[in-house]
């Protein structure tokens, strides 16, 4: 799954090239820096991959997100529709904005359910963000509806799921913006970083400039730079991004690879009745960085789960429902608002509502789920043999449980 496990030669020729200059800084330096420009070049080589005008590279996932939504004018009393199954950063973010997230069901695609978007709508919703997790898709026709209909924004959280599509285009450039990760185990990484995609050339120059400082960089030199707004500093080394331009240049490689193992676990997994995949809105866009799978009860996959520890292969199997940090029933530094400084109004009355509401409909779902992280390290040998290994412990799970 992620491109850490295959770091090689290809990275560090292009650190090299920076370290040769010695100008590690995205911005200015023109003489010193002999040409050598990684950030610019892995922008225009994300655009050029992904299919969308604009990339504007970050320090991370987490600032990508949050200099989207500053730069979609999100901020105080207004309310962010996110998936109760994200990762953390997904409210972080929208917090740091002083925005209210509002947390919403899953359905068995685990991204935010269309219908459960449609109940969360109030006078204050500004923008829907699905998370397309696990490398797979929110179906974003249905969502991109509702955005319409209502006036709202759309912005991806494309972070695991960078090279997946929808009807043909990339997760992360069909909204008004999407993000993405370099972080150390997402598809590619370069440790840290992050992007912001759009198509829009006024949310990208204000990405521009509110990831530098509000730098306008249209001055001779960064002292003579106009600052139209306020900014903040998220920018990216031109360390990290050498690593992540020659990650990127291997995306199509790992993709390949992800979905070849992913149909040999797939097609083990398959010789088990009860066990069912999870619904993918465009399966052609699936970039397979895990297989997720349903057992028929949470009890059944408690069970399942149970087995895989003892038998010594559960690594690489990620129960979400227990996880700490995926899920909302983990949650509970950001239901019971554990916060260091003082939220806004409309965040503390946000948050005391989430405190005490409960998502059944997700929990029957999460509780079921197991999601198989896919490796590129894999022979087709072991590919199928980790398939066959769950199958047969899934199957032992099940004739117990008839015998009970
Ligand atoms: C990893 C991740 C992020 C944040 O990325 P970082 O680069 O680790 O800050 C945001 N959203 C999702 C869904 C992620 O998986």
């Amino acid at each position: 799954m992620p491109g850490f496990e295959l770091f090689g030669a290809q990275e560090r020729k292009e650190v090299n090239e920076v370290l040769g200059t010695g100008i590690l800084m995205r911005y200015g330096f023109e003489g010193a820096r002999k040409g050598i420009w990684k950030s610019r070049e892995l922008e225009a080589e994300l655009c050029r991959q992904l299919g969308c005008k604009y990339a504007q590279l970050v320090s991370s996932g987490t600032t990508a997100l949050t200099t989207a939504l500053a730069v979609l004018g999100i901020g105080a009393g207004d309310e962010v529709i996110m998936p109760v199954f994200t990762f953390v950063a997904s409210f972080e973010a929208v917090l740091s904005v002083g925005a209210i997230p509002v947390l919403a069901d899953v359905d068995e695609s685990l991204t935010l359910s269309p219908e459960a978007v449609r109940q969360a709508l109030t006078p204050r919703t500004k923008c829907v963000m699905p998370v397309h997790m696990c490398g797979s898709m929110a179906d974003l026709d249905p969502l991109m509806e509702i955005c319409r209909e209502h006036g709202l924004i759309l912005l991806e959280d494309a972070c695991q799921s960078i090279g997946a599509s929808y009807k043909g285009r990339a997760l992360g450039t069909i909204g008004d913006a999407g993000t993405l990760s370099f972080d150390f185990v997402k598809t590619i990484t370069c440790a840290e970083g992050g992007a912001v995609l759009t198509n829009d050339p006024t949310l990208f120059e204000k990405a521009d400039g509110y990831s530098d400082h509000g730098h306008d960089h249209k001055g001779v030199d960064r002292g003579a730079d106009l600052h139209p707004f306020l900014g903040t500093n998220f920018r990216i080394s031109e360390l990290h991004a050498a690593v992540g331009l020659a990650q990127i240049r291997r995306l199509n490689e790992f993709l390949g690879i992800q979905r070849k193992n992913f149909a040999l676990v797939k097609e083990a997994l398959s010789g088990v009745p009860e066990i069912s995949v999870r619904a993918i809105p465009d399966p052609a866009g699936d970039s397979c960085t895990f297989l997720s799978w349903f057992l028929p009860s949470e009890e059944l996959m408690r069970a399942a789960v149970a087995e895989l520890k003892e038998q010594g292969i559960a690594g690489g199997n990620m129960y979400w429902y227990e996880h700490n940090w995926h899920y909302i029933r983990k949650w509970d530094h950001l239901r019971g608002s554990s916060t260091l400084n003082t939220l806004n109004e409309g965040q503390q009355l946000g948050l005391r509502d989430l405190a005490d509401t409960s998502y059944p409909l997700s929990d029957a779902i999460m509780g079921r789920c197991l999601s198989t992280q896919i490796s590129l390290l894999w022979t087709e040998a072991q590919a199928r043999e980790k398939g066959e290994k769950i199958a047969a412990a899934v199957k032992k799970v099940l004739s117990r449980s008839l015998v009970k």
